[in-house]
């Protein structure tokens, strides 16, 4: 599955005409404007072209098409995409759109969904790379400047899709994109903790293997006085008394256990039986 954040690339084509760059820095990002070329034949790379030979002050940041996401203006320099003069983008951000806002522009050539998908995703990685609210801090160029501009509902209603419905749309990639890095951030987490596991116990294993054994000649002492009474038994051979009793160990040792019950317990009865045999047979003559 593609990732999110790999779905498209950004290409950069940026224009080198004055008119069209201000060559003024934005010192903070505020917000997004949307907008459509309401062009039917220029598709992104058209519109660079346009912008390169303009003689009036306009442009903006980046042309979506079908086919591309292409900036023609770098992101941290202000572009002519709304009029200074209007009121709103001042009362809802405290600045002018210029100053402080990126504009993106979706081209109306080619298949309508493949560039709204761009446009959208695009929307979302500029939420994401400014720190906006997709739902407060995108705003359309109509709403900025309604007496004179329709943009971006100009291409998006004859599209069959709403402004509300674009808004959520750039909002679920903005949060799946937030969701995909979180996961991979905490699958990365996992893997490391694993390998740091790993390297611990294998540098515990080294150092063991490293080591001579070290295990103590001398039993507990709660245990000193029985491990010597067997020893002494021979069920034991007094070597290593912490060490695990391995299951063929353990059947030596119950056959040294064998042995001295059939020396002192069944040799013995043996003997007694036989003599009360021979007193019973002599007995009887
Ligand atoms: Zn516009």
């Amino acid at each position: 599955m593609t990732l999110i954040k790999n779905k498209y690339t950004i290409e950069r084509n940026y224009v080198t005409n004055s008119k069209a760059r201000s060559g003024l820095p934005i010192n903070k990002v505020k917000f997004l404007v949307a907008h459509e070329t309401a062009n039917n034949t220029a598709d992104a790379d058209a519109h660079c072209r346009y912008f390169q030979g303009i003689q009036i002050s306009a442009s903006a940041h980046t042309f979506i098409d079908d086919g591309k996401i292409l900036e023609i203006i770098p992101l941290w320099e202000k572009a002519w995409h709304v009029q200074y003069a209007k009121p709103i983008d001042n009362q809802l951000y405290g600045d002018d759109a210029n100053d402080c806002a990126i504009g993106t522009e979706l081209c109306r050539t080619g298949d309508f969904k493949q560039a709204y998908d761009r446009y959208v995703w695009y929307h979302a990685y500029l939420c994401r790379k400014y720190g906006l609210n997709p739902r407060k801090e995108i705003i359309s160029h109509r709403a900025l400047d309604p007496q004179r501009r329709n943009d971006p509902h100009s291409w998006l209603e004859p599209n069959g899709v709403t402004w509300d419905q674009f808004i959520n749309d750039v909002d679920k990639y903005y949060k799946d994109w937030n969701k995909e890095e979180g996961l991979s951030v905490s699958a990365e987490k996992k893997l490391q903790k694993e390998i740091d596991e790993l390297k611990h116990e294998m540098k515990r294993l080294l150092e063991q293997k490293l080591d001579k054994p070290s295990v103590s000649d001398q039993p507990s002492e709660w245990a000193a006085d029985v491990w010597k009474q067997q020893v002494m038994q021979g069920y034991f051979d007094g070597s290593n008394p912490k060490m695990p009793l391995t299951r063929e160990q353990a059947a030596e040792v119950l056959d040294r256990f064998a042995d001295k019950i059939r020396e002192y317990e069944v040799d013995p009865l043996k003997k007694r039986v036989a003599e009360l045999e021979k007193q019973v047979t002599e007995s009887s003559k």
